[in-house]
């Protein structure tokens, strides 16, 4: 059974990641969306109303399911037994930053990620920006799944 584990902090979750994830529905058998918890990052949207973005989004997908977790992203994959982490990659920036996270988890567990890159619609998009967006009373709805936050 091949299952990866989708780690993030889907703050909150956009299009840009349910691009990824709909790609890599049919790779996997099971895919794990990840929230993480990190007590030193400030996040704009509450654990609760990130996960019910996520379950709203993906209500009625049986190869979704979603979970949290604190701590290294490899240790939550062995305690779920995923062997795959999967991740987007927009542009160079994210590709620098995540080799050498994904060379070092390969190193100290053998989890392999696995990368998609986006597609040209949803490439431009990140949590960020729609923040930003948000912050400022800005309509955001064509960056976001349907139904979530106040769209
Ligand atoms: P993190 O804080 O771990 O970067 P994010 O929620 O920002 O969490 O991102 C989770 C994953 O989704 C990352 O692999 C990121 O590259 C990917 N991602 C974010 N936005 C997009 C997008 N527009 N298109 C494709 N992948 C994306």
């Amino acid at each position: 059974m091949k299952k990866a584990v989708f780690p993030g902090s889907f703050d909150p979750i956009t299009l840009g990641h349910v691009d990824i994830i709909n790609r890599a529905l049919p790779l996997f058998d099971e895919i794990v969306i990840a929230v993480g918890v990190n007590a030193e990052k400030n996040y704009m949207f509450s654990l609760e109303e990130r996960i019910a973005f996520i379950e709203k989004t993906f209500a009625g997908e049986k190869k979704i399911t979603l979970k949290t977790y604190r701590g290294l992203t490899v240790d939550f994959c062995k305690s779920v037994n995923a062997h795959f982490i999967l991740r987007g990659l927009r542009n160079p920036a994210d590709f620098e930053f995540e080799k050498a996270i994904a060379i070092t988890n390969r190193k100290i567990s053998g989890i392999e990620t696995v990368f998609l890159l986006t597609s040209a619609e949803t490439s431009f998009i990140s949590s960020s920006i729609v923040r930003d967006i948000l912050r400022n009373n800005g309509d955001a709805s064509l960056l976001l799944p349907e139904g979530i936050v106040n769209t």
